[in-house]
């Protein structure tokens, strides 16, 4: 059966009575802060043992709620709306008209106060978003960061009047959150991603663009360098437009590890830009960007050893799971012996074959081996591996003899251009397996160089 999204929540109108579908944190926050302003909540998960003691008496099957007296039905981020199949209550709410929003328009009603950035794009969501974060935090500015990263909105406290909301969305929280009205919104880029939960590249395109349809009218729209973002905006606007340039990055970005590649050059372009509107100077900007650590699983330098006054360095990027991810991972080293495989989401590697150029070797594993050996057969070495396990080992032992041969720095990239779920529970899960196995790798490596 094929559901279109629930009618978009009409403005003003006010949340009475509302569902709560999925009791995780986003649901058990979207509760508290429901039940702290009065709205009369309906709540359910399939797995019963999640409703709080306290709330027990608004527990029922969503086929049990009074859907003609709902307002709205806050879906957690994980609960399909319309594809690949809608869940029920998503079938009854179209029934009812009863509008589908996220726990970011339950916060947008309640307190709208504060700043509000917007964070959005295929890829460098949450770096750009950590980003800027930190580099306010840097500059004394009250902040609260949330939404697709780390937190979810309804959790934080509101930073007040004088407070700015950083917030990261994905395309899902974008569809419903029908009343995003910010200050600043930025997209960064836009490939192919989610698309089984979108349909299409159109439609999830159309969703990215809902990020900046109604940016306040003397707020800021800001646009990555891809000139396929430019359709995104809307046919009218009086908000200004920020297209980002090679001279937005701050010039010590490059100093900075964590920030490897002109993929990160850009997301810093991107955060600077935003940090500027806050009056933030030259000197904050670059200051902070020196002391950014990165996050985990994005370019992260696990372990390294020396060979003759020679690194192998191995460089987690488990978070790329699609292949626009893992080309800007492959253009960012030199002498790179690349892991990757998992679920694949695309049935080609386009972005990354543009980008072997400083490819020694992959060791591909995982559900879409074969598929991505039949992608890069004849462009670059290949081993087809059984596992990650093997994979590493086997680029490890590989990275170590090109550094004696070519007396030349190498590195052992996970990048996987695929999804985990084939072996992992996520990609935090496969990237912490990586950083274990290389660890141990390079202490094996020095028992050995200790003993010989
Ligand atoms: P998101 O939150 O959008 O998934 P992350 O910051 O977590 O983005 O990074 C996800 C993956 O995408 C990492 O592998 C990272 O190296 C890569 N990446 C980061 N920024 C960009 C960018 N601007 N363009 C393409 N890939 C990027």
């Amino acid at each position: 059966m094929s559901v279109n999204l629930a009618p978009a929540l009409i403005k003003n109108t006010s949340l009475r009575k509302i569902g709560i579908l999925g009791l995780g944190r986003t649901g058990l926050a979207a509760l508290k802060l429901a039940t702290d302003n009065h709205i009369n909540s309906f709540i359910y998960d399939d797995n019963h043992e999640l409703a709080p003691a306290a709330s027990i008496s608004l527990f029922k099957p969503y086929t049990e709620w009074p859907w003609h007296e709902l307002d709205a039905v806050i879906f957690s981020p994980g609960i399909p709306t319309y594809l690949p199949a809608p869940h029920p209550a998503a079938i009854l709410a179209q029934k009812h008209h009863v509008s589908i929003i996220s726990d970011i328009e339950l916060v947008i009603r309640l307190q709208p106060e504060s700043k509000w950035v917007v964070i959005t794009g295929t890829n460098g969501k949450s770096t750009t978003t950590a980003l800027t974060a930190h580099i306010l935090q840097h500059c004394g500015k009250t902040i609260s960061v949330g939404g697709n990263i780390g937190t979810s909105m309804a959790e934080l406290d509101s930073p007040g009047i004088n407070g700015i909301r950083i917030v990261e969305l994905s395309s899902y929280q974008l569809e419903i959150t029908p009343s995003l009205n910010p200050d600043i919104a930025a997209i960064l880029n836009l490939s192919p991603d989610h698309l089984d939960r979108h349909g299409s590249m159109e439609k999830y395109a159309a969703a990215k663009a809902n990020a900046v349809q109604n940016v306040k009218p003397d707020g800021l729209i800001i646009l990555g360098q891809s000139p396929n973002l430019q359709p995104l905006l809307p046919a009218k606007h009086t908000a200004r437009l920020h297209l980002i340039m090679a001279s937005d990055t701050p010039k010590t970005t490059h100093q900075n590890f964590a920030l490897s590649g002109a993929h990160n050059a850009e997301n810093a372009a991107v955060a600077a830009t935003i940090c500027r509107e806050f009056g933030a100077t030259e000197t904050d900007i670059n200051e902070a960007i020196l002391s950014f650590k990165g996050l985990s699983h994005r370019l992260e330098l696990v372990a390294s050893v020396e060979i003759d006054g020679h690194q192998i360095r191995i460089i987690n990027d488990s978070k790329a799971t699609n292949d626009a991810a893992a080309a800007k991972a492959l253009a960012s080293f030199e002498h790179i012996f690349w892991c990757a495989g998992g679920l694949a989401k695309e049935n080609s590697l386009p972005n990354c074959i543009s980008e072997l150029a400083h490819v020694e070797h992959a060791y591909l594993y995982g559900d879409s081996k074969n598929l991505f050996e039949k992608e890069l057969s004849g462009l670059i070495p290949i081993t087809v591996t059984h596992t990650l396990e093997e994979a590493t080992t086997k680029a490890f032992v590989a990275a170590k003899k090109a550094v004696i041969e070519n007396n030349s720095d190498s590195f052992v990239l996970l990048s996987p251009a695929a999804a985990s779920f084939d072996s992992f529970k996520n990609f935090e899960e496969r990237g912490k397996y990586f950083c274990d196995l290389a660890v141990d790798l390079c202490q094996q490596h020095s028992l050995n160089t200790q003993v010989s």
